[in-house]
């Protein structure tokens, strides 16, 4: 491609772009399509001449753009989100065009040197204790395998890297863990059956007298208890699993305490948020995504550990080629977690961090907190409705209860979940909480306004009357 033509093209896919984000709440917020729709409409061979960027972009609005489920959309009320946000999209613009793979500080300073700052930084933002080290892995399922990996090394005194696993270790994370914990639980090599499920109290946070007590009988039985998952907003729920008293048996049974704050995380940047890292002294290893609700694009997680050489006898590795005269002095991430490769991740961070800045951060936290709480008060004014968790951040859970039977209710609410995401303008998604189909709206999107939560809100209402009536 000539010089002139990359540009010519780049300015059209940024106006593609700006244009795109600017009406991306007049598409269906879920693709419409079935499943083999795409694939039919793309040739199963590779094309033996290269072909134009105009043909290939003429596809991509044709055929790739109606397959997609648009999360950037104001209507996105599902999962957790995933946003960007235009500083982040043009750093990545940025990372594409230096093609740099910074595996070790060597190659790429600046990609190291930054990703220790703003590390630094968001470790500040969000309150945690100075003692720890920052690291951008790829997602919180990486990192959270990345904490077992280690918690199982200085469990066994590094020697199950060299030899194997010994002694049955044990893992223990609420049962409202996210299934990360099991994925990693299962590729560390404990064994699924290391892994403990711990009770949750009515609020869906884990219960600590139960903790100790299962501790204490694995203990009894000539199991080696090695490492604590506890949740700072849960998946399904939001939940708060408290930190101080987990910490405290951690401490008492030298376990290792990782904290999975995947998506609640972030709202520690909120002074009146900060109560849910109480405890945070005993914890040796925590995650959040700025992947979800911090604005930076898909995919940026970062991983802080209190004690990096534990985490670096795990995973580093020597060979001659890729030794420089520097390592002493600098990081080589390549040691801090499982690929060699890695991408430039801090720049698109630091472009969010320094656009945003802490305050503009806090405000769109805030806002999506407060719009997130005035939907739960809706609910709590119309009798229909049950909310069926504490709304610690932007989560809320309910459901239809007109009293019928618990098996009547799952049926109703699946249909009317149905309905409500039917409508195409917003999408919702639902989770199980003790046996009760429950529908999760989450205010997360940076397009939502007030105007988009009233909309949903309608929808919502509208739904409710025709499956009741
Ligand atoms: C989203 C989420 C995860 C998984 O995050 P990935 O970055 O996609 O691996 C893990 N734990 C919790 C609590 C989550 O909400």
């Amino acid at each position: 491609m000539n010089q002139e033509e990359f540009k010519r093209f780049g300015y059209l896919f940024v106006d593609w772009v700006v244009d795109y984000l600017s009406r991306v709440g007049d598409y269906p917020v879920c693709s419409p399509l079935q499943p083999g729709e795409i694939k039919n409409k793309i040739p199963h061979s590779p094309p033996e001449e290269g072909e134009s960027i105009t043909e290939i972009f003429h596809d991509f609005e044709k055929i790739i753009l109606p397959g997609m489920t648009h999360w950037q959309h104001p209507g996105w009320f599902a999962y957790f989100p995933a946003n960007n946000s235009p500083p982040s999209i043009l750093a990545e613009l940025l990372t594409a065009g230096l093609g740099a793979q910074c595996m070790i500080w060597k190659t790429s300073p600046a990609a190291t040197e930054l990703e220790e700052v703003v590390c630094g930084w968001l470790r500040q933002m969000l309150g945690l204790p100075s003692g720890l080290a920052g690291v951008i892995q790829d997602t919180a399922s990486t990192s959270t395998l990345v904490a077992l990996l280690t918690a199982r090394e200085k469990a066994t005194d590094y020697q199950a890297n060299l030899k194997g696993i010994k002694l049955p270790l044990c893992v223990y994370a609420s049962q409202e863990a996210h299934s990360s914990v099991e994925k990693g639980v299962k590729i560390a090599g404990y064994g699924r059956e290391a892994l403990r499920y711990i009770p949750a109290d009515e609020n869906y946070a884990l219960i600590p007298e139960a903790l100790e007590e299962a501790i204490n009988q694995d203990k009894a039985e000539g199991y080696q208890p090695a490492c604590v998952v506890a949740t700072l907003g849960t998946t399904s729920s939001g939940a708060v699993d408290p930190l101080a008293p987990i910490g405290r048996i951690c401490q008492k049974h030298g376990l290792w305490l990782h904290v999975d704050a995947a998506y609640a995380g972030t709202a520690a940047i909120l002074p009146e948020k900060r109560w849910i890292l109480e405890g945070m002294e005993h914890v040796d290893s925590f995650v959040f995504n700025p992947h979800k609700w911090m604005l930076t694009n898909f995919d940026c997680s970062v991983y802080f550990i209190k004690d990096k050489e534990a985490l670096i006898r795990t995973f580093e590795i020597h060979p001659e080629y890729l030794k420089t005269g520097v390592d002493a002095v600098v990081n080589n991430y390549r040691d801090w977690g499982i690929q060699l490769g890695r991408r430039f991740r801090a720049l698109k961070l630091w472009f969010v961090l320094r656009y945003y800045g802490v305050s503009g951060l806090q405000a769109i936290i805030r806002k999506h907190i407060r719009l997130a709480q005035m939907f739960k008060e809706w609910l709590e004014d119309d009798e229909r409705f049950e909310i069926l968790a504490p709304v610690h951040f932007s989560l809320v859970c309910f459901r239809l209860n007109d009293g019928r039977s618990e098996a009547e209710l799952n049926e109703l609410n699946r249909s009317f979940h149905q309905k409500i995401n039917k409508s195409g303008r917003i999408f919702l998604t639902h989770t199980s909480l003790r046996g009760k189909y429950t529908i999760r709206l989450v205010v997360g999107s940076r397009t939502t306004e007030e105007e988009h939560v009233r909309e949903a809100w309608a929808i919502i209402r509208q739904a409710a009357d025709e499956v009741t009536k």
